[in-house]
């Protein structure tokens, strides 16, 4: 059976074609799934009877399987789902005090192979295909019971963070379709001001989800020079550090300039941490005149890496020298800690 979850209103109104019924029957569909949360073609109840029996002799409304569930002591909420090939991923809910973040998978595993990620370690297995990527965040609503999607600012699952397993622009047809799912009025409707897109820096794709979907971006920076970011990202051989920046500065031009672009900056001991690597990259994006904040990230150590998070002192002071050159730059507070709710960490230690 195929999914209803995923199709855009197009394909929708072709399969009501296919039906022998009215292309307008699209709207109340869209509304039920996307709007009310059903889960079962039954609970149409405004779609005639006849309609329903035919939708349910060929589609279902289907999320994954949830095969584990972790709620953090600081409310930070984490689901291992399984697909029909008995695949698996992760998804997060990071909260803030009133609102907070669900944060996405676009792939099982990564190609990519970030030195320093669990997930990266993982190697690819396959992309996600958009119901998957969309029911990620159904499954967190259906978890708090947030349906129909509220219309005004009180939402609970306020924004989206495109941030967990896979590298997004590896997959890029299927989270372009995912996130115009997601951010459809008629639907879901999450604002695309209020969703991040996190990419390691795939430079031909990057200006593609300016214009499809004009979301914010955050880059996997990490290091200040292609030297040491050769070395902690091997995507950056295929895609040097220049042309990623340029890319990052055009996104914000297509995007209106508004935007700030996110650069996502581990802090790893002795490697990209110095005080002259928080001036040699606050240099780069000044003369590029990118508006720009920084996040840093304390490592979060996982059994078979050898790298070390920096000490505090040095992470303060790469934060003073970012700040003193123009740059935010806030040291984020680890989450859900205590049921692992870094990148792959839940996927792994279930295998
Ligand atoms: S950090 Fe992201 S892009 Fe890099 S290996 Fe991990 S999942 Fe892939």
């Amino acid at each position: 059976m195929d999914n209803l979850i995923g199709l855009d209103k197009l394909e929708l109104q072709s399969i009501l074609a296919e039906l022998g019924e009215k292309p307008f029957r699209a709207k109340q569909i869209w509304h039920l799934i996307y709007n009310q949360g059903k889960t079962d073609i039954n609970d149409f109840t405004t779609l005639s009877k006849s309609l329903r029996e035919k939708l349910s002799k060929h589609f279902t409304v289907k999320r994954p399987e949830i095969i584990k569930e972790l709620t953090s002591t600081d409310k930070t909420r984490k689901w291992l789902l399984g697909f029909d090939d008995k695949r698996k991923v992760e998804t997060v809910y990071i909260p803030e005090d009133d609102r907070g973040a669900v944060c996405i998978s676009t792939q099982i595993g990564c190609a990519v192979g970030c030195t320093f990620c669990n997930t990266g370690s993982q190697k690819l297995e396959r992309n996600l295909n958009t119901a998957e990527i969309v029911s990620q965040f159904m499954t967190a609503r259906d978890s708090y019971g947030e349906w129909p999607s509220p219309i005004d600012e009180t939402r609970y699952l306020s924004n989206i963070v495109v941030m967990g397993m896979g590298e997004p622009l590896h997959n890029l047809k299927n989270t372009i379709k995912a996130l115009k799912i997601l951010t459809d009025g008629d639907g879901i409707a999450i604002s695309k001001r209020r969703i991040t897109l996190s990419t390691s820096g795939i430079t031909p794709h990057i200006t593609t989800i300016a214009k499809e979907v004009g979301c914010k971006l955050a880059l996997s920076l990490h290091a200040p020079n292609n030297e040491i970011r050769d070395h902690i990202m091997p995507i950056n051989k295929k895609y040097p550090l220049e042309g990623v920046l340029d890319a990052c500065k055009e996104y914000q031009k297509i995007t209106g300039g508004r935007q700030y672009i996110t650069f996502e900056y581990l802090m790893l001991k002795g490697i990209n941490d110095k005080p002259e690597h928080a001036r040699e990259i606050a240099k780069e994006i000044k003369k590029r005149k990118i508006g720009a904040k920084f996040n840093l990230i304390p490592f979060n150590p996982w059994s078979g890496c050898d790298y070390q998070t920096s000490p505090k002192s040095t992470i303060i002071k790469f934060s003073q020298i970012l700040e003193s050159e123009g740059f935010a730059a806030p040291i984020r507070v680890s989450k859900g800690q205590d049921i692992m709710a870094a990148c792959g960490q839940l996927k792994s230690k279930n295998q």
